[in-house]
């Protein structure tokens, strides 16, 4: 039982690092602790608790979790401190360490903060707080805003892939999500909040469904039977998940958008089997052309990793080959980061940082020059865009249904809706596609 007395009027600051399921996750926190009487502290105002939700995607996301801890401590010396989240969950001790910290907690006691801050406040101790994830089954559902229009709605939580140079599993546990009927709830409440448009995310959201027995797409389907005006998309997608039957469905959808992120991480098979994913090369290359058979203009965003430990000299330039023969509109490269714990750390040989720099920029070139393509081959024709906000200058930028950015003069009413317009030009910088109406 909580006692809201404790809490009334106390002034609490959040710090979110990472994903777009962390985002959504402290917004949902947020929400619990206003509903308890906590108002959040404005910019300059002391704290009288910093929430931070940690990240531990790379030993970068580390570093800048100890950062902003640091940061805080100084900024808000008499706060209680917790920190909870993927670095809190794999590394306890080492984030207890840290000058300032008074409660950690694991992921499974992340929804429990009120009771945690109720325990402390009863009996003062610094403690930890963390349980093994692997046993939980528990889903919690959490939705966040993006500004005004875009909503973040997690669906799906953990992976049961263990892919060898990851650790998300050890931070989130097995795949786990609610029902269809619950997650179609959960949307409906967004829209009825001000989403015009909604991101299904999860860490492997292809594999909603688990728990449940139920089937992505078929989630998919409910939520495209929703009478309201929405626009659906999905954060990202493994390439063994997006089925040819789902890329049909989306193709003649009412609210989903033709817009796709998808992990390749390399462009090798050898490297594909060293990081024991689950699909090969020309698989992919097959989703890819599935995805144009049905829907030429669809948006294709592709990650990639390079540098991971075993990537030769010979099976990186293979991935390169390959990347640049296929037709996808933008690359999300990320450097390999050694991760304690992970089986990857068994893999010979090691490409060194500067080199895992080198390809990164090679990656990074290949995928300007297909956005730039793929933004060329959309101008002069016509598109629907939802107008999100105004910029420094006098301009007003939003994206079309196919994820291209576009930027218009401003027009007030405009903001939070959907016009239909012809993409004109490139815009001064290159950063957007100008629009006429
Ligand atoms: S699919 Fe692989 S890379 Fe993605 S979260 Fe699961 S284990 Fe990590």
């Amino acid at each position: 039982m909580i006692d809201n007395s404790l809490f009334h009027n106390k002034k609490v600051h959040y710090h979110t690092l990472g994903c777009k399921l962390n985002f959504a996750e402290t917004s949902s926190i947020g929400k619990m602790l206003s509903n308890e009487g906590f108002v959040k502290a404005r910019a300059g105002e002391q704290a009288d608790v910093c929430i931070v939700n940690t990240c531990s995607v790379t030993d970068t996301a580390d570093h800048k979790c100890r950062q902003a801890i640091n940061r805080l401590n100084r900024q808000h010396p008499n706060a209680v401190i917790i920190v909870t989240g993927c670095y809190a969950q794999l590394k306890p001790d080492e984030v207890a360490a840290i000058e300032g910290v008074d409660l950690v907690l694991g992921m499974n006691e992340k929804f429990d903060i009120l009771e945690y801050l109720q325990k402390r406040e009863e009996n003062s101790s610094d403690e930890i707080f963390h349980s093994d994830i692997l046993k939980t089954k528990k889903f919690r559902p959490a939705c966040s805003r993006d500004g005004r229009t875009r909503f973040f709605l997690k669906v799906q939580d953990g992976c049961d892939y263990y892919c060898t140079y990851c650790t998300i599993p050890f931070a989130r546990g097995h795949s786990r999500n609610a029902s269809i009927v619950e997650t179609v709830e959960a949307a409906k409440e967004a829209i009825a909040e001000g989403a015009k448009e909604i991101v299904l995310s999860g860490v492997n959201t292809g594999d909603f469904g688990k728990t449940t027995s139920e089937k992505f797409i078929d989630l998919v389907k409910a939520l495209d039977a929703l009478p309201q005006d929405i626009r659906f998309r999905i954060s990202s997608i493994e390439p063994n998940l997006l089925t040819d039957e789902l890329i049909e469905y989306l193709a003649h959808s009412r609210h989903f958008m033709p817009h796709f992120h998808i992990p390749l991480q390399t462009g090798s098979n050898a490297v594909l089997k060293l990081m024991k994913r689950r699909y090969t090369t020309e698989f992919f290359a097959e989703k890819i052309q599935t995805i144009h058979k049905f829907i030429p203009d669809a948006f294709i965003g592709v990650d990639v990793i390079v540098g991971v430990r075993g990537e030769t000299e010979k099976y990186f330039q293979e991935a390169v080959n390959f990347i640049e023969s296929l037709d996808i509109s933008q690359l999300h490269v990320f450097s390999y980061s050694e991760r304690a714990g992970t089986k990857m750390l068994e893999i010979e040989p090691v490409v060194s940082p500067a080199e895992r720099k080198r390809r990164s920029e090679v990656l990074h070139e290949i995928s300007a020059k297909k956005t730039r393509l793929f933004y060329e081959k959309q101008i002069g024709k016509t598109d629907y865009v939802l107008w999100e906000s105004r910029k420094n200058d006098d301009n007003m930028v939003g994206f079309t249904e196919n994820y291209i950015r576009v930027e218009h003069p401003y027009i007030k009413e405009h903001i939070n809706t959907i016009q239909k317009v012809k993409l004109a030009d490139w815009n001064e910088d290159k950063s957007a596609i100008t629009v006429i109406y």
